[in-house]
């Protein structure tokens, strides 16, 4: 498994990829697209997940996941959904078209969290647990994905609720503040310097 795997609208996964080692969850809150949906993601990303969210108890913040795994035709489901909602050209700023999701992967998660009867879906900057989980998700492998002021290079607004698995090198990109686009280049220079030496 490459976790560090770079999908988006340039980089596109085959409509027929799906990753191994899918692990199913029971949602804690039935899908609005589909009611009877299971939520799967990769096992790695599933056990690093179980820990972050054990810890964030810890300090008084309940985690949960909203959704994992999405195959190429539910992701043509969900972006159809959009369109109708919202029009095209705002769907296209939050919803990947098909096989340019990570979300293809089983790495990626969009998190929500939960405040006594509330559920928060909404993600805001200045929020304790968002605070929180900007803080230490590196230490379990995740990044937030989609930044703020990293539009322009990752291609999609700034999403705070969409974690992505990417193991070990989330400490330096996080550190340096880079995204996973940013991460790929570095490593391509790297190797590129090392061979002309
Ligand atoms: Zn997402």
């Amino acid at each position: 498994m490459d976790y560090l795997q770079l999908v988006n609208k340039e980089n596109r996964l085959h409509k027929n990829y799906k990753p191994k080692n899918l692990v199913e969850i029971e949602p804690r809150v039935k899908g609005s697209i589909d009611p009877n949906r299971k939520i799967l993601v990769e096992k790695k990303v599933f056990d690093c997940w179980l820990l972050l969210k054990s810890d964030a108890k810890k300090y008084g913040f309940d985690f949960d996941i909203s959704s994992g795994y999405r195959s190429y035709r539910y992701q043509e489901e969900v972006l159809r959904h959009y369109i109708k909602e919202e029009g095209v050209e705002e769907a296209l700023t939050h919803v990947a078209p098909p096989g340019a999701s990570e979300h293809q992967t089983g790495l990626a998660i969009d998190y929500f969290y939960v405040r006594g009867n509330e559920y928060c879906y909404d993600v805001k900057e200045l929020d304790p647990e968002f605070v929180w989980l900007k803080e230490h998700a590196h230490q379990y492998g995740f990044i937030i994905r989609y930044p703020k002021e990293k539009e322009e290079i990752t291609g999609y607004i700034y999403e705070p609720w969409h974690l992505r698995y990417v193991g070990n090198d989330a400490r330096y990109m996080h550190d340096h503040n880079l995204t996973l686009e940013e991460y790929q280049e570095l490593i391509k220079e790297e190797c590129y310097v090392k061979k002309i030496n």
